[in-house]
């Protein structure tokens, strides 16, 4: 008989774990709790605004390996939209300054020896203390390990970290900061070029995958969210959906793809991440300037990143638990007022806007949070686990999500 493989969960876990076996020939059911693919990462029609838009801001960088693999495989590589080399205007609300950080294309960092590239107040040794992220041990805070303030953290290495970590920096792991720091900065401007997805997260991250899974014959179930898993003697024999109890056969296996709270209600004495951070997210129904940058690093303000698409101005703002209870048209005010003087529009009248609030954007990137992260493999061996919250030495990313689909989809055939 042929095995079949249950992957539980349609984020991008999910679904890379279901292309890449599916890509092995291997037999692929989806079970999707809800009615759409994509997770934490999806595009919806909102009905204020008129238009498509995505849950979330969510940048790439050419040097997310895995995530660019998936999308050639699924066919949307071609729809990330970037510059050629790793560029990065900023402006600072407090100062009015405005800058352009410029990386060179090598892995050598000439960029920090030119004051015309790298950021400005800043000197070539400024940078040094960076690499002592590098081989930061499991437990260490960002916090110890570099000195949290000066120029060059305040205008670089916290608008990155925050962003990449979701968290206030000094409070995140230096563990993962150091992932982040060797992946980009350390690996070279052919590493960093900023990639969106310029028809929005559906059409280039999921709705591909979705059409490559049907091509390959993977069935994909919404609306069939999994209940409970009966468990067995080093194995697991059964999937509880309502209504529907699926046995397995010994050779099927199951990859649990669900976010870390749903997999620890399923799996028992599963330890896993219990703090999140969340991610706040104001969209602007607006043609951008002629001009306007793709994305731009703000700083000295509410927004931290001010993404240009086709009709519309979107921004960012990381770690923003402090905003979850900010009456929504005050929010919307406060983050347009700025967003005109970035833009340089008129701040009159409001354009119709949305503010999209994601309480648990990510798991809280902590020394302590990251130490709960478990790994692939269980206990039974035929449940295998993904999701950007497993163990795999990324802060809870896209490129960490499709790197624990790839993995567990490795598990299960070897
Ligand atoms: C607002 C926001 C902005 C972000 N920005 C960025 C960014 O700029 N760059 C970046 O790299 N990352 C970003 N991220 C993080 C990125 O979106 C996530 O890391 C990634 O999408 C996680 O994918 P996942 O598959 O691990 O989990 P999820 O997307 O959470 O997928 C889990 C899936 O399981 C389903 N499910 C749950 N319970 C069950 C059940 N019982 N049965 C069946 N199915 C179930 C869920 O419905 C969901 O579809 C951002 C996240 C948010 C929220």
């Amino acid at each position: 008989m042929t095995r079949v493989v249950h992957i539980i969960g349609a984020g991008l876990a999910g679904l890379s774990a279901a292309i890449k076996l599916c890509g092995r020939g291997e037999q692929v059911v989806v079970h999707e709790a809800t009615a759409f693919a994509g997770g934490r990462c999806r595009s919806y029609h909102d009905a204020s605004l008129g238009m498509t838009i995505d849950n979330g801001n969510h940048l790439l960088l050419s040097g997310n390996r895995a995530a660019l693999g998936y999308l050639h495989e699924i066919g949307g590589a071609d729809r990330l939209a970037g510059p050629d080399h790793a560029e990065f205007p900023f402006v600072d609300l407090k100062s009015n300054e405005r800058w352009m950080l410029r990386f060179n294309d090598g892995r050598l960092p000439l960029w920090i020896f030119d004051a015309k590239r790298r950021v400005p107040g800043t000197q070539a040794l400024d940078y040094l203390a960076l690499a002592r992220l590098l081989w930061a041990v499991p437990g260490e805070p960002v916090g110890k390990v570099i000195a949290c303030d000066g120029v060059l953290y305040r205008r670089l290495v916290e608008p990155l970290l925050l962003a990449a970590l979701n968290i206030d920096p000094p409070l995140g792991s230096a563990k993962l900061a150091g992932a982040i720091i060797r992946e980009t900065l350390a690996a070279g401007g052919l590493a960093c070029r900023p990639l969106i997805a310029r028809d929005g997260l559906g059409e280039t991250l999921i709705a591909p995958a979705l059409a490559t899974l049907q091509q390959r014959g993977a069935a994909v179930r919404f609306e069939h969210q999994l209940r409970a898993i009966q468990f067995g003697a080093g194995h697991i024999d059964a999937l509880e959906f309502a209504g529907e109890t699926i046995a397995l056969a010994p050779e099927d296996a199951v990859i649990l793809a669900v976010p870390p709270y749903t997999a620890a209600a399923l799996v028992r004495e599963l330890e896993v991440p219990t703090e999140f951070r969340a991610i706040v997210n104001a969209h602007f129904r607006i043609e951008p300037p002629p001009g306007q940058p793709r994305i731009i690093g703000v700083l000295n303000s509410t927004v931290e990143w001010l993404f240009a698409f086709p009709g519309r101005l979107s921004v960012t703002v990381s770690a923003g638990d402090r905003l979850i209870d900010t009456p929504r048209e005050e929010l919307a005010k406060t983050i347009w007022g700025e967003v005109a003087r970035i833009a340089g529009v008129p701040v009159d009248p409001l354009p119709p806007w949305q503010i999209v609030r994601e309480r648990r954007a990510t798991f809280a990137a902590t020394p302590e949070q990251d130490a709960k992260r478990p790994g692939a493999a269980t206990s039974w061996r035929n449940l295998v686990l993904a999701g950007d919250w497993t163990n795999t030495g990324l802060p809870a990313t896209i490129e960490g999500a499709i790197r624990s689909g790839n993995r567990a989809a490795n598990l299960v055939v070897s």
